[in-house]
């Protein structure tokens, strides 16, 4: 199997500060993006967790395989918080049928030719990955939408009078599209995926399944009990589980004798301001200035945003879909709101520190 990353990325606007239990893949993940890929599952078997994701996929790639006729994977849409693993299974799903995988990213395809470009380099069989789907551009969203049913790709050459259209065809080929947010998704794209699948957060056991492995790779010891508080921390993400597992690491490295215990991982924890919901300062400071300047009253997003600095959809890919997992924050039909669950434990924190 080959991986070609083609075209640049451009991620959501990223959160202005680097934050740790951030879902995003941040710039110490891609300086250490061979620990990254070494990290990474490659097949159904090593892919922990998602079971359910599993089984289906299991059985459609089985099928097409057994069927042997030329025929494709039906196109697969993955959706669900940054961070879960559908880059992931993307690589997953390109090494069980023994594919060729290419990666782009919805606003990484500016214009349609550069989409037609992607589509007429792809080979029979080929898995084409596109990462925020939900970005793409309308424009170039029409031409996939042939492309994905008939297999087809309809360009138009020439300006003016002596333009044509022609119809090109492809060869068969699946697309995996990730999204954020399947809501964002335009109804026509959404309908020719034949499998849609939320990914859900992890359990806590699954995740320190995901530690363990981690630590294995890396070849660092860890207690049974150090795993268990790194993965009550992670914010059930595995990305977010790594990446305290590697901070960690740095730390009982420059601290002690490079093992990560109990008191290791506390010490580290504390000093990088993750509580024992996971919650980082960032978090905490959006909840304590909703709280601040709108009391009991919902908020709405743009709001919200003002009042971190952020973007609105940096506030509902990074900071919000965990928060309302936790029920910290409610979404009503006027705004969000602080729970008093939220309430509590920011009370808690302060108490604390
Ligand atoms: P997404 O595309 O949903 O943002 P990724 O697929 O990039 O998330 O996953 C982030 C990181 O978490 C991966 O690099 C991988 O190391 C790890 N990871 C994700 N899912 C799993 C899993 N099911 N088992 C083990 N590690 C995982």
């Amino acid at each position: 199997m080959s991986i070609q990353r083609s075209f640049k990325e451009e991620g959501a606007a990223l959160p202005k500060k680097e934050r740790l239990v951030d879902s995003k893949l941040n710039e110490a993940d891609a300086e250490e993006s061979e620990i990254e890929v070494s990290l990474r599952p490659v097949d159904f078997k090593s892919y922990i967790g998602q079971e359910r994701l599993k089984s289906n996929l299991k059985l459609a790639i089985d099928a097409v395989k057994k069927r042997n006729d030329g025929t494709a994977l039906d196109h697969v849409l993955l959706y669900g918080p940054p961070g879960l693993g559908k880059t992931t299974m993307a690589n997953v799903i390109a090494h069980e049928m023994n594919a060729n995988l290419r990666v782009t990213s919805g606003p990484a395809i500016e214009r349609a030719g550069d989409l037609a470009s992607i589509l007429t380099n792809l080979q029979p069989g080929d898995v084409l990955f596109i990462d925020e789907i939900h970005r793409l551009r309308r424009t170039v969203e029409e031409i996939l939408y042939s492309a994905m049913e008939d297999y087809k790709l309809d360009i138009v050459i020439g300006k003016g009078p002596a333009a044509r259209s022609v119809r090109l065809d492809l060869p068969k080929f699946t697309v995996i599209g990730a999204t954020t947010r399947t809501g964002a998704l335009a109804g026509p794209l959404r309908d020719r995926f034949g499998i849609i699948h939320r990914l859900e957060y992890y359990r806590e056991k699954e995740i320190e399944q995901i530690i363990a492995r981690t630590a294995g790779i890396l070849k660092t010891e860890i207690s049974p009990e150090a795993t268990a508080l790194l993965s009550t921390r992670s914010r059930l993400t595995p990305r977010i589980a790594n990446r305290l597992f590697k901070r960690v690491r740095d730390y009982a490295d420059v601290n002690g004798d490079g093992i990560i215990d109990k008191k290791t991982a506390e010490d580290a924890l504390l000093m990088m301001e993750v509580d024992e919901l996971g919650l980082d300062p960032a978090d905490r400071n959006m909840l304590e200035l909703m709280l601040d300047n709108y009391g009991d009253r919902p908020v709405g997003l743009a709001t919200i945003a003002a009042l971190t600095g952020d973007e609105p959809s940096t506030i509902e890919d990074y900071y919000e879909p965990y928060l309302l997992q936790l029920g910290m924050l409610e979404r009503t039909p006027r705004g969000r709101l602080v729970t008093l669950k939220a309430k509590e434990h920011l009370e808690k924190v302060r108490k604390k520190s």
